[in-house]
């Protein structure tokens, strides 16, 4: 009943301003009779839960004029709210027909009207609305935002691309940042195909774009370490890690294979030991306790972790650390134990997340450069604390 009243509250108001106005000129007496008839039985139709109807006599008896047109947003607005987006549409509708209004409440209008089409999934109507108002002072960048999620949801990679000039235009990092990803997700299919040429064109503009699209010198780095081009995916990784040191654990492999078909090793453990001092994340210790492993023992490994994990224990680095006592352990029914409990962490960390979302918290073991749930492009990252990195 509340949602109701609250409901009426703008219709009623706007109808008040509405008699009221009209309440000088005596000649409107039957205009002011006809359109009483028409509030109440929407009055009538809203208090017996037949809001559709309600919502036709209403929109009949509220008149748009300058100081009503709040009253209308408000209403539709509370629709949407309720995810009741038919009537929300229904008044949006109603609202965009009206000529005489002024040129921005024309453009509110489209504007809601094409939220509406989005929410409901009708993507080519909400393309057509949000197109209309590209030029507007208002709603030209919010527009074209829309039309960018529209291309992603649609996988419309090229038509997102063309309207690089405007995105350009509006200097706004996020819509640089999508552009990019559209850049990079032409640049996948191009890989699958293996066509270089045009791989290192999109991703090089895709770098225009957006510099620090980690994604872009990801790709880069994939599609040279395929042409043995082994120096330039070192650079692109390195790049990776300056761009985004928390995206970093996830190219840690790659690059290493990089520098051992370089044949250099020892200057791709200094670069790992730099990135655990500087992060203190579990995937680079672990790589770099194998590292002092190989070169001089166990022993001197065992004494850099058990620092480590002093110094910021992670679940991921007491696994590590458990698998090295198992190597030293001589004793059948000890190695059996720590086995067992390696095994326990193993099963507990298989059942964590792998990534989370920056934007928005979503949590998943798959990684995703355009978050499932937000949309937001290149924001899962793998977790970090003592259950991630
Ligand atoms: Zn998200």
């Amino acid at each position: 009943m509340l949602e109701l009243l609250f409901l009426l509250l703008p219709v009623a108001m706007g109808y008040g301003w509405f008699m009221g106005r009209n309440s000088v000129k005596q000649n409107d007496h039957s205009a002011k009779q006809a359109l009483s008839i028409k509030y109440s039985t929407g009055l009538n139709y809203l208090l017996s839960n037949q809001q559709d109807k309600a919502i036709d006599y209403l929109l009949e008896a509220l008149k748009v004029e300058d100081d009503t047109v709040e009253a209308h947003f408000a209403m539709a607005n509370l629709f949407r709210r309720r995810g009741e987006l038919d009537r929300a549409l229904k008044v949006h509708e109603h609202l965009v027909r009206q000529k005489h209004l002024p040129a921005k409440d024309k453009q509110q209008a489209a504007y809601e009207l094409g939220k509406d089409f989005f929410s409901a999934g009708l993507y080519d109507r909400a393309e057509t609305m949000f197109e209309k108002l590209l030029k507007s002072k208002h709603y030209g960048l919010k527009s074209l935002d829309y039309l960018m999620r529209i291309y992603q949801s649609t996988k419309d990679w090229s038509k997102g691309i063309s309207h690089k000039k405007a995105i350009v235009k509006t200097k706004d990092k996020k819509l640089l940042h999508n552009l990019a990803n559209f850049y990079c997700e032409l640049a996948t299919t191009a890989l699958a195909e293996d066509n270089f040429i045009e791989v290192i064109e999109l991703l090089e503009l895709a770098l225009i774009y957006d510099a620090n699209s980690c994604r872009a010198n990801w790709l880069l780095a994939q599609i040279y370490e395929k042409h043995q081009q082994y120096n330039e995916a070192c650079r692109c990784y390195q790049d990776i890690y300056q761009q985004d040191k928390e995206f970093f654990p996830d190219v840690i492999d790659e690059m290493q294979n990089c520098y051992h078909q370089l044949d250099a090793d020892d200057e791709y453990f200094k670069f790992i030991r730099k990135v655990y001092d500087e992060t203190g994340g579990s995937s680079a210790l672990i790589k770099y306790l194998s590292h002092l492993e190989a070169k001089y023992g166990n022993e001197k490994a065992k004494e850099f972790i058990l620092l480590a994990l002093k110094k910021r224990p992670t679940i991921k680095g007491f696994k590590h650390f458990i698998k090295m006592q198992m190597v030293n352990s001589t004793e059948h029914d000890n190695t059996e134990n720590l086995d067992m409990i390696k095994e326990l962490i193993g099963a507990y960390l298989n059942l964590k997340p792998r990534y989370s979302c920056r934007t928005c918290g979503f949590n998943s073991s798959k990684h995703y450069w355009a978050c499932p749930s937000c949309h937001d492009w290149e924001q899962l990252k793998p977790v970090r604390g003592l259950e991630g990195e």
